[in-house]
């Protein structure tokens, strides 16, 4: 008998990853490749087909059951992108149609923040628990919820963008259009903003006031907050209050029983847990204080995504 896999897929921004995964969660195989989202969305298939054909001939003796998508404002109900930001590729983007009728394969596709829940709920931390909230702290923040061991999907597979829940009525104003809202503050993208206002607005020096922008990147503040750098940790101490606060929302309303988090910012460790944590237990009505477990995720790495997709490809095909 013939190995199965199915195709996982993490369809980013920048870059696009495409891996062939066993049921038990193996990754045999991954590629990589540009995704241009501004060049048109038929080029993009072109290309991701020749990786498929090579990943396939290089990996022979497969039966490959079908495709899973985790992409920036998947719907998993329509197969569709829905108007993704940083792409060229129209309003609504035949993902799961123009990618199957190419590959000859059955796809099915999510938003990355949900995939990243499927991907805890079979391979991580959450393979023990029935309701858990998983956060990605990347460029932007993306949230998944699983209610009784099922993703939580909502009427259109968007169910839990904690990412543009309002933490400032007249906060930072963000990509989506809103201000104020959390992936403003609690992302690689928001701890940069903050560092660069507490740079203006306090006196002491920090290695980070000689980089620009577009220099920073989230593990120099790390690093800096590490080395003692007051500014770096104030950071961390600011991003901790306004996510542990709304974290203590999300628990008022699921009762979770842990809060996972993934993505760049979690490179930070207990810098970021712990003003998160505190912050999160002061806020708490008292019946959920000292129950809800803070965690940062170990899948990880740059597999975590594909194994996302992957997990709901094998839920759907199997
Ligand atoms: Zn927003």
């Amino acid at each position: 008998m013939k190995k199965e896999a199915v195709v996982g897929i993490d369809l980013g921004g920048t870059s696009t990853k495409v891996g062939l995964v066993s049921e038990i969660g193996e990754v045999i195989a991954m590629q990589r490749f540009d995704t241009e989202g501004r060049q048109e969305f038929s080029s993009f298939v072109d290309r991701l087909e020749a990786v498929y054909n090579k990943i396939i001939t290089e990996n022979e003796g497969l039966d490959i059951k079908g495709v899973g998508i985790g992409s920036p404002n998947a719907n998993y109900f329509t197969g569709q992108m829905m108007n993704p930001p940083n792409f060229s590729w129209g309003k609504r983007v035949p993902l799961a149609k123009d990618i199957g009728d190419r590959l000859s394969l059955p796809v099915v596709i999510t938003n990355d923040a949900n995939a990243a829940a499927l991907s805890e709920n079979l391979y991580g931390l959450g393979r023990d628990l029935r309701d858990f909230v998983v956060l990605t702290l990347g460029t932007g923040l993306g949230s998944g919820i699983v209610v009784n061991d099922k993703l939580l999907l909502g009427q259109d597979g968007i169910a839990g963008e904690m990412g543009h829940v309002n933490v400032r009525p007249d906060g930072r104003m963000c990509n989506c259009g809103l201000s104020g809202c959390l992936e403003t503050y609690a992302s690689v993208t928001g701890i940069k903003r903050t560092v660069f206002k507490l740079l203006a607005d306090l006196p002491m020096p920090s290695k980070m006031r000689s980089y620009s922008y577009n220099e920073l990147t989230g593990l120099m503040i790390t690093e800096a907050a590490l080395a003692g750098d007051l500014i770096a940790q104030g950071a961390f101490t600011y991003t901790g209050e306004i996510l542990g606060t709304k974290l203590a929302d999300a628990v008022a309303y699921l009762s979770p029983q842990a809060i996972i988090l993934t993505g760049g910012l979690t490179k930070a460790g207990d810098l970021l847990l712990d003003p998160t944590r505190a912050a999160m237990e002061e806020r708490l009505f008292h019946m959920y204080r000292g129950k809800v477990k803070l965690m940062i995720s170990e899948v990880g790495g740059e597999h975590d995504a594909i194994l996302g997709a992957a997990a709901l490809a094998w839920q759907e095909f199997n």
